[in-house]
């Protein structure tokens, strides 16, 4: 096995945003490769998951895991949480992943000295975690000590988000008669899709996965629409719950939506476009405060053991987003940047802390 922390014209990456360390490892036995990411551990060892994805090359996955570390330093400072960011990605090769891969990968993390601690993402289920857990002990979310699949508090922390962003927005506590437009419905958007419709909302679904979105439907009453027509679907809400860049130059000017509420990992391509969704009177949940319900429940299982207590935890995002519009219509900024002041100010203070 190879551990390789640096990488030749790394500082100079366009997302390398004062990265601590990026690992870069193989175990040519196990067939992993994967890049491991360590964002900030000024609040503490740096918690992110890890993803499988077949990427298209080496270079997509640096950037994935690069903007997905740095989120995570983000997510976790505003979440309140006492630990850094960081994040894994294993480019996968399209065949199954093996208990032999995960040890190994279990094996990279322990070489990091607990730095860097390791959880599920897209493309790492229950299975995957409790194989990392075999050779590590820097995993959290493992079937043995954690609540299980973070996913459900993902999406409990998006609705409560969600509800926050409508009542500030349109002035509604209910989203009764709401139409909302979810793209990708797979753990995290599924289930706010159901939290939506039972709180009355009426949606529209769509995800690259037919059968699978055609079912929710039927379950939802939901109406289905293409993938590149989602954003544009008529509604009152889009929620991205699918993967990266939803929100970019050609997106934006033909979102319908005055909320933009969603699970998705680094939704805004680039950061003018948190500006180009202010301008057009769209308010924006920044997906790193209202999709830390999952990284919340991994952290803190023992302290809130109990699915209400974590619940209650995790809708406490509603209220630091209620205060993040409130800063936005006071001049302040765009709702993304107020919300990456906030981490930064309490990493800062944190830092001062020490010194
Ligand atoms: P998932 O893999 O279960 O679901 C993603 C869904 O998006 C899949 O059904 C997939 O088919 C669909 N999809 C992919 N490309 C699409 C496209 N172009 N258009 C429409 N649908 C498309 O993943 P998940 O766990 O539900 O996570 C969803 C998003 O939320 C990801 O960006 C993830 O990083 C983020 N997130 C998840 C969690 C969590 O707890 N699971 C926590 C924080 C953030």
């Amino acid at each position: 096995m190879k551990v390789q922390p640096v990488h030749r014209g790394m500082f100079s990456h366009p997302d390398f945003a004062g990265h601590e360390t990026v690992s870069f490892v193989s175990d040519e036995a196990s067939g992993l490769k994967a890049i491991i990411a360590v964002h900030d551990t000024t609040l503490g060892p740096a918690l992110g998951g890890c993803r499988r994805w077949a990427y298209d090359g080496e270079t997509a996955a640096l950037k994935d895991v690069l903007r997905l570390s740095r989120g995570m330093t983000l997510k976790n400072a505003v979440a309140g949480l006492d630990l850094g960011g960081g994040k894994a990605v294993i480019l996968s090769d399209g065949k199954e992943a093996t208990p032999a891969m995960w040890h190994a990968f279990g094996r990279t993390v322990n070489r990091l000295g607990g730095d860097y601690i390791t959880a599920e993402d897209v493309g790492t289920g229950q299975a995957a975690v409790d194989a990392i857990a075999e050779a590590s002990e820097h995993v959290r979310g493992t079937s043995a000590k954690g609540l299980g699949d973070p996913s459900p508090y993902t999406a409990w922390g998006v609705f409560s988000g969600l509800k926050a962003a409508v009542k500030h927005a349109l002035g509604t506590d209910s989203l009764d008669g709401l139409t909302i437009a979810v793209q990708g419905t797979g753990n995290v958007g599924a289930d706010v899709a159901r939290l939506a419709r039972e709180d009355g909302a009426r949606l529209i679904l769509a995800d690259i996965r037919e059968a699978a979105v055609t079912a929710l439907a039927q379950e939802l009453d939901a109406s289905v629409v293409a993938v590149d027509q989602i954003h544009a679907a008529k509604a009152d809400v889009f929620a991205p719950c699918a993967l990266g860049g939803a929100l970019n130059a050609k997106t934006i000017p033909q979102l319908t939506a005055r909320v933009v509420a969603g699970a998705a990992n680094n939704q805004l391509d680039m950061p003018e476009d948190a500006a180009r969704l202010a301008e057009r009177g769209i308010l924006y949940a920044p997906d790193f405060v209202i999709n830390a319900g999952g990284v919340i429940s991994i952290a803190l299982a023992e302290a809130f053991p109990a699915q209400e207590a974590m619940r209650a935890r995790v809708g406490e995002l509603g209220t630091v987003l209620s205060d993040i519009f409130k800063a936005a219509d006071a001049g302040e900024g765009t709702t993304d940047s107020i919300a990456v002041r906030m981490a930064r100010a309490r990493i800062a203070a944190s830092r001062e802390n020490r010194c």
